[in-house]
Parts: structure tokens; C-alpha cells; sequence
């Protein structure tokens, strides 16, 4: 087994990947740059080493972080997600340097991270994919020709985008032109590659995800499926697990689907493929994700596999020790991203000093953090707080459970997810399991909220007057 692993991250996913080694024995050394000088994982870690220059260059500088890996010995890197995950080059030269990257291969990754080769793949093994441009589209002539074979709307989408951008749904001639333009030019900014394909726009499905395990030995097995249809943006806010409308015979033939994509693919490690449902049963394969995701928890706490470890145990070239038959999903679980945004302005990030803190706990409460009281959310990365994921053993009671978390949850000095994500416990579609990824954009009440005072914010109060009071 590994001796030291550099994590190549921050935030919450820095915090998962140190508690997965400490629990393996194995030491840690976390990367800061100075705005995440006061982060928790960089305490929790066993050594932390500043990276620059500014808040973000450190992250994704290639040469800096193997060299360091080198200098401190580390024998491998788990890249998270986000950054330099997806990085082909980044594993490439951890190879090079004889550094473990906690991933798949470079080939697989290069493969996957190009959402065009990953559709000719899944149709060359007979996995459907959405409607689409067979390939790229290099002109607005080509663009327009397929929308008028295939009919408004449309999806225009970048070849090498992720984390919800560079999507663009059009329903004219005129906002296709838009979109190819702007897209392009953004998509080459955002991703360096400018390449954008269309797919026909799939009205109000379900999107559900498969969770992969595959280790080195060739041996590859699925922990179920996700649904995470509650978006805003196509970015996901809520994941459930298990999905609530899949029949243990979809499941087993979607998740057979997933497999067999990810054996074309020579792929290994922990990887997520996605598929949009539509009202009529039918599924197509959008992409895959060649890396933890941010939900992973709702699988682990259905299945009690920890996905961080498995990727350590597989990364160090060990069997995978469990068979399909072995996967059981217990309940449901439900995560709610708890995010430094305000929902009822757009979403808008919030940046400024944790007031207050106090996390719930209880029966089937699993918290993954990154704040605590005092610290102050810096405004250069994504607005991920904390993570929600609750267990339980019925939808409803889940349900409730995390409802009641939700009320427990004190979070002040930013605008949060929390009420929104309360009313969206409260709402009947919810709770009945009615929704898709239309769900936010139908339910507009769900934005009338107040931020009311909870008893705990007295407790908070109280107690800071009271070590004031001391303090004189
Ligand atoms: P990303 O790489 O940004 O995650 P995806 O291709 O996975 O992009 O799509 C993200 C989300 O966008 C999906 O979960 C879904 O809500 C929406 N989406 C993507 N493709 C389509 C499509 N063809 N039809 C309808 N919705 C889509
Ligand atoms: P998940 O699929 O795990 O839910 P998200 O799509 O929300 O993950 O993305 C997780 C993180 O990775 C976010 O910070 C997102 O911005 C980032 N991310 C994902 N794909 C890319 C990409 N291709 N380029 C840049 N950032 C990305
Ligand atoms: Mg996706």
C-alpha cells in the first residue's frame, strides 16, 4: 500500500480523501494556495505545502505539484475532482515520475474527457446515445441542417465541457447561430478546445448516473445508479440514491450498458457514466466521468462501500474483493449540496465570514465539510460548503430525516442552500417523486422562502455573549 498521497485538491473533497487515507494508515500531504491558508484540510493534513502563484495557478500547475510529490516522497496523487482530475497530461507525467495517479489510465482519460469520442465509443458497442452530430461541427450550415432533420430543441454542447457549462438549449434558427458563436469562443476560453457537437434536447428527463468500480485486473462492477434530476443551470443541487423510478430490470440493463462502455474503454478506477432517461423509458448514454463525483455519498451510504478507498485499493493494483452479487442497496440516501449561493438571486455566490456554525448529526446524518466558525469562504472557487447526505429506510422517511437535518443546520454570515433546499422537502412533487430535471424551472414557489431564526441561532448567540461576558 501506499505511504504518503498527495492531494492534488481542496475544500471538501481534500477533507474526504484525507479521511479515506487515515483510515488506511496511509500519511497525507495537502497543497494551499494563501486564500485557503486558513482551510480545514490543510490542518487535518500531515504536512500541507503552499503552491502559487494566486488562488487558483497552483491547482492545476502540472510541474509544480510532481515535482513537489517528488521532493516530499509521496508515492501517489489523488486528484479529486474538478482541476486537474480529468488531466491526461497530469497523469502522464506522474507515470513519468514514477507517482501513482489515483485514476485511470491516460489513454482513458484523453478518450472521456472528448464527449464526441465517448458518443462514437458508446455507439460502436451498442450503447444508445441522444440523437447528435455524428462528430463535431465545424460550420453553421451543418449545425442547421441537422436541427431541421431532427426538429427544435437543441442541445449545443463543447466537446471538452464539464461542470455544467458550455450547454446551450436553442429553439430558433437565430439562437442557434448565437450559440454556435458564443459557444465556440467560450468553450476554447473555458476548456482550450473550441470543438462544439449538437444533440437533440430530451424534454424533461430523469438523469441517471451509474457508479463504477473497475480495478486493474479487468474485473468491473456497478454500486447502482443516481438519480440527479434536481439541477438549476444543468448543474446538479439534490442526489438520490436509488432512483425511484428504475425497475430492477432497467437497472440491470443500464448498469450493464455502463460496464460495457467502460470495458471499451479500457477504463479503471472509479468512474461515473451518465445517461439522460426520457418520460418513455427510454435511456441514451451522455457522458462518462472518469473520477469521484461530488455525490458519491448517497452511493456509499446505500451500499456502505467507501468509493475514496476503493479508488486508493484499485490505484495500488489490488483485485477488487466484492462480486456484483455482493452490491445490496439499503434505502435511500438523499445529498443536498449546501453551497455559498443565494438561490433567490439567481444562485449568486456569496463569499464573507462563517458566523455561526453547527452541523447536524442524529440517525443517518453524514456530514462532508469544509467550514467552520470564523472561517471566511474565499470568492476565487466553486460555492461547495458542505454536504448534506442523509440515509434512511423508506423515501419518506428520508424525506423527513433530511428536512429535519436541514432545521438542525446552522450556517450564518453567507447566504446558503439551506431554506431553499427545506422547501424543496416540504414540496408535494418532491415528496411524491415526481420530478425531472424541469423540476426547478416548474416549481417557482419553491423561491418564497424566509431565513427565519431558528432556536439554535439563540443557542449561538447566547453562547458567544456568554464568552464575551467571560472574556472581560
Ligand atoms: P456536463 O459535462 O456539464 O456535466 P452533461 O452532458 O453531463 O454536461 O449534461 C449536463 C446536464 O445537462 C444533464 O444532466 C441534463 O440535465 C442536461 N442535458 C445534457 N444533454 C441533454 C440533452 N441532450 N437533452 C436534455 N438535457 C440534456
Ligand atoms: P459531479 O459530476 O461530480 O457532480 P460537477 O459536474 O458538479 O461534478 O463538477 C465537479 C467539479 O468539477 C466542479 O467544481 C466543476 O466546476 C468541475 N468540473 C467538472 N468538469 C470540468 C471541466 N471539464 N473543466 C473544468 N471544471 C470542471
Ligand atoms: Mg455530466
Amino acid at each position: 500500500m501506499f505511504r504518503k498521497i498527495l492531494v492534488a485538491n481542496r475544500g471538501e473533497i481534500a477533507m474526504r480523501i484525507i479521511r479515506a487515507c487515515r483510515e488506511f494508515g496511509i500519511a497525507t500531504a495537502a497543497i494551499y494556495a494563501e486564500s485557503d491558508a486558513t482551510a480545514i484540510y490543510v490542518k487535518k493534513a500531515n504536512e500541507a505545502y503552499l503552491v502559487g502563484p494566486g488562488p487558483v495557478q497552483g491547482y492545476l500547475d502540472i510541474e509544480q505539484i510532481v515535482r513537489l510529490a517528488k521532493r516530499i516522497q509521496a508515492d501517489a496523487i489523488h486528484p479529486g475532482y474538478g482541476f486537474l482530475s480529468e488531466n491526461a497530461q497530469f497523469a502522464e507525467e506522474c507515470s513519468k515520475a514514477g507517482i501513482t495517479f489515483i485514476g485511470p489510465s491516460p489513454e482513458a482519460l484523453a478518450l472521456l474527457g472528448d464527449k464526441v469520442k465517448a458518443r462514437e465509443l458508446a455507439q460502436k458497442v451498442g450503447v444508445p446515445v441522444v440523437p447528435g452530430t455524428s462528430g463535431s461541427v465545424s460550420s453553421l450550415d451543418e449545425a442547421l441542417a441537422f436541427c431541421q432533420r431532427v426538429g427544435y430543441p437543441v442541445i449545443v454542447k463543447a466537446s471538452a465541457g464539464g461542470g455544467g457549462r458550455g450547454l446551450r438549449v436553442v429553439r430558433t434558427d437565430a439562437e442557434l447561430r448565437e450559440a454556435m458563436e458564443a459557444g465556440s469562443r467560450e468553450a476554447l476560453a473555458a476548456f482550450g478546445d473550441g470543438n462544439l457537437f449538437l444533440e437533440k434536447y430530451i424534454e424533461r428527463p430523469h438523469h441517471i448516473e451509474f457508479q463504477l468500480l473497475a480495478d486493474q485486473h479487468g474485473y468491473i462492477i456497478h454500486l447502482g445508479e443516481r438519480d440527479c434530476s434536481i439541477q438549476r443551470r444543468h448543474q446538479k443541487l439534490i442526489e438520490i440514491a436509488p432512483s425511484l423510478i428504475l425497475t430492477p430490470r432497467l437497472r440491470a440493463e443500464m448498469g450493464e450498458a455502463a460496464i460495457t462502455l467502460a470495458r471499451a474503454a479500457n477504463f479503471y478506477n472509479a468512474g461515473t457514466v451518465e445517461f439522460l432517461l426520457d418520460p418513455d423509458g427510454r435511456y441514451y448514454f451522455i457522458e462518462m466521468n472518469p473520477r469521484i463525483q461530488v455525490e458519491h455519498t448517497v452511493t456509499e451510504q446505500i451500499t456502505a462501500v467507501d468509493i475514496l478507498q476503493s479508488q486508493i485499493w484499485i490505484a495500488a493494483g489490488r483485485p477488487l474483493v466484492f462480486g456484483q452479487h455482493e452490491i445490496a442497496l439499503q434505502g435511500y440516501a438523499i445529498q443536498c449540496r449546501i453551497n455559498a449561493e443565494d438561490p433567490r438571486n439567481g444562485f449568486r455566490p456569496s463569499s464573507g465570514k462563517i458566523t455561526a456554525y453547527l452541523s447536524p448529526g442524529g440517525i443517518g446524518v453524514r456530514i462532508d465539510g469544509a467550514v467552520y466558525k470564523d472561517y471566511t469562504v474565499p470568492p476565487y472557487y466553486d460555492a461547495l460548503l458542505a454536504k448534506l447526505t442523509v440515509h434512511g429506510r423508506t423515501w419518506d422517511e428520508t424525506v423527513r430525516r433530511t428536512h429535519r437535518s436541514l432545521e438542525e443546520f446552522v450556517l450564518r454570515g453567507v447566504k446558503t442552500t439551506i431554506p431553499f433546499m427545506m422547501k424543496i422537502m416540504e414540496e408535494p412533487d418532491f415528496k411524491a417523486g415526481r420530478f425531472d430535471t424541469a423540476y426547478l424551472d416548474r416549481h417557482p414557489s419553491l423561491y418564497d422562502y424566509e431565513e427565519v431564526m431558528q432556536p439554535e441561532d439563540l443557542v449561538v448567540a447566547l453562547s458567544a455573549a456568554i464568552a464575551a461576558y467571560e472574556g472581560l
